[in-house]
């Protein structure tokens, strides 16, 4: 008998981690320094110079980085995580939360999706926007190619604040895709408003990233002034050799909108290549006009710079680039984008299609990648050829960091952790402290690196050695628990 109530009391006592003599980065951008950190529960409970207690796990840290969590402020992991929730290429690059809802498409309601979340039990913390697309396709139905009319702008206003108001962290728009590209600015101004309004913000992947990037961002900033509310452009990026070499222009913009009391914040992923549909290079979507692919060719740098992904039409198309496949077949470039273009045309199984386009410049990401407005992601998809999906925040610490010196690495870790917490209002996250929910990360500054490329995107990264998820252990010794310890993070504070 009292070797089962003393059981019972050590069984009801909360683990307890000791994380030694590792350089504890906090997260809020000030210098590492070497500490110990001690989890209890689900908490940071202690840290400073600590001696270990009796029972207590050890995780020796020396040599090593101990970080918060790092935050993914634009993920596509929305479906994949209740099929897969172990996330195991997200817990690899040492990502304890993922935003989800991004480009216009959520799940609706909010609510259903935070009680699927809690009830199936996932490694990562999830927070979500809504979407955009999602809820003008529940007002206008199958007939959403078309501008909205008054009644359906109020009545999509209505469901966008009660999103907000059960948690989404605001409105979420994809202005390239369907049906968010037949929202006119207007109709965006006043589903703005209904967000702010609700305490949430304005995320976007705008209506242009490529010649017209300039024209999209005033579109941006002008919703965010006139909705009031703040706003955060999607995975910024320059796609147009015709519009490159203006990054500090953008960054300069951003600043001073906040000093007329606008805040405006952006995400980027460290690639010079996008990955999409091989329809979006013509513009006026006439994809007969050979024209336009010749001048889609030249914005991005040629007919080389554009890999076909997925090609399910024809295997042995796939992998090679447009150039590739032109000098194999003999076909000119043009031709071999229309006979793409034919052959995937309506979409579904059997004709998926995907490319990754090298269309930025390398002066422009690193200027996004430094500055302190902007933070990171991965927009990455699984079974995508891009290997942001496996590599992204890896990649920032060991080539942005420490191979070229683009920023230091409290800044990069600032960037994936406060910084993103701070802009969604993550409580208690996002900063080694006391008292905060213990999302960690310990990886080895000297090694981290991605290893993911486009012939091998899943491929792991190395150097990330345990991550911690509200004090549960998801990677030790770089071996993912198969734990799954995540929770739902609803947007309880008004967003600036
Ligand atoms: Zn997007």
């Amino acid at each position: 008998m009292i070797s089962l109530i003393a059981a019972l009391v050590v069984s009801s006592t909360p683990p307890s981690i000791l994380i030694q003599g590792g350089l504890v980065i906090d997260g809020s951008g000030r210098k590492g320094i070497i500490e110990d950190v001690r989890i209890v529960g689900q908490k940071i409970k202690q840290i400073g110079h600590l001696k270990p207690r009796l029972g207590e796990t050890v995780l020796v840290a020396k040599g090593k980085a101990v970080a918060p969590g790092f935050i993914d402020a634009h993920s596509h992991d929305d479906g994949w995580l209740l099929t897969d929730p172990v996330a195991e290429s997200q817990i690899r690059q040492g990502i304890t939360t993922a935003v989800v809802g991004q480009d216009g498409g959520s799940s609706f309601p909010i609510r259903a999706m935070f009680q699927l979340y809690a009830d199936r039990h996932v490694a990562l913390n999830v927070a979500s926007f809504a979407g955009h697309g999602t809820i003008r396709g529940k007002v206008l139905g199958k007939d959403s190619h078309r501008a909205a009319k008054p009644d359906e702008v109020r009545q999509m206003a209505a469901l966008v604040g009660k999103e907000v108001e059960d948690g989404a962290l605001g409105l979420s728009s994809g202005l390239e895709y369907e049906p968010g590209r037949f929202g006119t600015t207007d109709e965006l101004i006043a589903l703005g408003k209904a967000a702010g309004k609700a305490g949430g913000i304005y995320i976007s992947h705008m209506r242009n990233e490529d010649n017209d990037v300039l024209k999209a961002i005033d579109e941006l900033f002008s919703i965010a002034e006139k909705g009031h509310l703040g706003a955060q452009i999607s995975h910024i990026k320059i796609g147009s050799a015709r519009v490159w070499g203006k990054a500090a222009q953008i960054i300069h913009k951003m600043e001073s909108a906040e000093k007329k009391g606008i805040y405006i914040t952006a995400d980027v992923y460290p690639y010079t290549y996008w990955q999409s549909t091989i329809r979006v290079l013509i513009e006026t979507q006439d994809y007969s006009d050979r024209k336009q692919w010749e001048q889609g060719f030249k914005d991005i740098g040629g007919a080389d710079h554009v890999l076909l992904g997925v090609y399910d039409p024809d295997p042995t198309w796939k992998g090679k680039t447009i150039g590739e496949i032109s000098r194999m077949t003999g076909k000119d470039p043009v031709t071999v984008c229309q006979e793409i273009v034919q052959a995937t045309a309506g979409g579904g199984k059997g004709k998926e299609e995907t490319v990754v386009v090298t269309a930025m410049s390398d002066q422009d990401l690193d200027k996004f990648i430094a500055s302190p407005r902007i933070m990171f992601c991965t927009d990455g998809q699984r079974g995508g050829a891009h290997p942001r999906y496996a590599g992204s925040f890896p990649r920032i610490l060991g080539v942005y960091v420490r191979e070229r010196r683009v920023l230091s690495l409290e800044s990069a870790i600032r960037k994936m952790t406060s910084f993103p917490a701070s802009r969604f209002g993550f409580k208690h996250r996002g900063l080694i402290r006391k008292g905060y929910q213990a999302d960690v990360v310990v990886f080895d500054p000297t090694k981290v690196i991605d290893k993911a490329t486009t012939k091998d995107p899943e491929a792991k990264p190395v150097g990330i050695e345990h991550v911690f998820v509200n004090g549960i252990p998801v990677l030790v010794n770089g071996k993912p628990t198969r734990a799954t310890p995540g929770q739902v993070i609803r947007r309880t504070v008004r967003l600036r």
